[in-house]
């Protein structure tokens, strides 16, 4: 099969020729038809990611068509229209048993722990617990932005932050993350905040639900920009970019009580950002972190794109072919272009 590969760390990868994916026995092999391309194919790029193991095949957003499923699986066929979450549960460790799978001691992450989806078939292990069927009027390119940054944001908005309708959200960044979690929380009934660089974002942010917006490269002060539109802080707020200072205004834009999520990756030099403590402690702060979502906690999410109160396909931005996947790759820490972008010919 065709695959975007790696030998080293931060060299370009090429689309070359590898031996076709096998089913483990309890995985499948699926034929990829969409692969999302995301920041965290960078840092694995880059090496900042001790999971992966060279050569590489990176991709891990990805939906298609159940080929071959092996010996214990019964739940899927060859012919399923699936995706899966980045973060698959191995089923039976004491994290999954509690209902944790995206925290599992021994997860699957293809892209990650195994060779991804910028391939034309991948091997997904744990398929009976991590497999999700695709209803039939999502398309495939909308499917493979599900995988990591809005269910991420789903979980981090719903279950981890517990929006409620009325409150005050903010969202640091508005890249994939930032622009699904601000889409989930204005459904959710919440006045969403969106802060960027960019006035091309943020106008792309507005469109998404924020009903305020704060240029951090205009407001030099973003901390107080925040607290004065929301008359005292943020109730929940999120720092979608994963960058000290972004962190840090996300945590201290906060009202009295209120909720930080932290979803952008800190990873190298950022790994131990700077927290206002002193704050968190006077002022009951809760800190969070959000790493992808559960199977089966996509059944409320598809319910909610069903009805047309999420549109994830209004989050996804341009269709790329696999020979484009590797320039678009190296190219992810540049931040250019709106929303998600896709590959969706092999
Ligand atoms: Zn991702
Ligand atoms: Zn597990």
């Amino acid at each position: 099969m065709k695959a975007v590969l790696f030998e080293q760390f931060g060299q370009p990868p090429r689309v070359q020729n590898v031996p076709d994916p096998t089913p483990a026995p309890d995985g499948v092999v699926i034929k990829v038809e969409a692969t999302g391309l995301c920041r965290s194919d960078w840092h694995g790029w880059m090496g900042h990611d001790p999971d992966v193991v060279l050569p590489h095949v990176p991709g891990h957003e990805l939906a298609g068509t159940v080929l071959a499923a092996g010996s214990r699986v019964t739940r899927w066929k060859k012919g399923d229209r699936v995706t899966v979450p980045f973060v698959g549960g191995c089923g039976h460790c004491h994290e999954c048993n509690s209902g944790n799978h995206q925290v599992c001691e021994q997860q699957f992450q293809p892209g990650f722990t195994a060779w991804g989806s910028f391939a034309e078939y991948v091997a997904v292990n744990y398929a009976d617990t991590n497999l999700v069927a695709l209803p039939e009027e999502l398309d495939f390119a909308t499917a493979a932005s599900l995988g990591c940054r809005f269910v991420t944001s789903f979980r981090a908005i719903v279950d981890q932050g517990r929006v409620k309708p009325g409150e005050w959200v903010a969202v640091h960044g508005c890249g994939g993350v930032g622009l699904s979690a601000i889409m989930i929380a204005s459904a959710m009934g919440a006045n969403v905040i969106a802060i960027d660089l960019t006035e091309e974002k943020l106008a792309f942010a507005r469109e998404m639900g924020a009903v305020a917006t704060v240029n951090a490269r205009d407001a030099r002060d973003v901390i107080g920009a925040v607290k004065e539109i929301t008359s005292g802080g943020a109730h929940v707020s999120m720092d979608a970019l994963g960058s000290p200072v972004t962190c840090f205004n996300s945590i201290a834009n906060l009202r009295r009580r209120g909720r930080h999520v932290q979803v952008g990756l800190m990873v190298g030099d950022h790994a131990r950002a700077t927290v206002p403590m002193a704050q968190v402690i006077a002022h009951e702060l809760e800190i969070y972190g959000s790493h992808g979502m559960q199977a089966f906690r996509y059944q409320d999410m598809m319910a909610m794109i069903l009805t047309g109160k999420l549109a994830p396909q209004k989050l996804v931005g341009k269709h790329l072919s696999l020979d484009e996947a590797p320039a678009a790759l190296m190219a992810m820490d540049r931040f250019e272009g709106l929303g998600i972008n896709v590959v969706t010919s092999f």
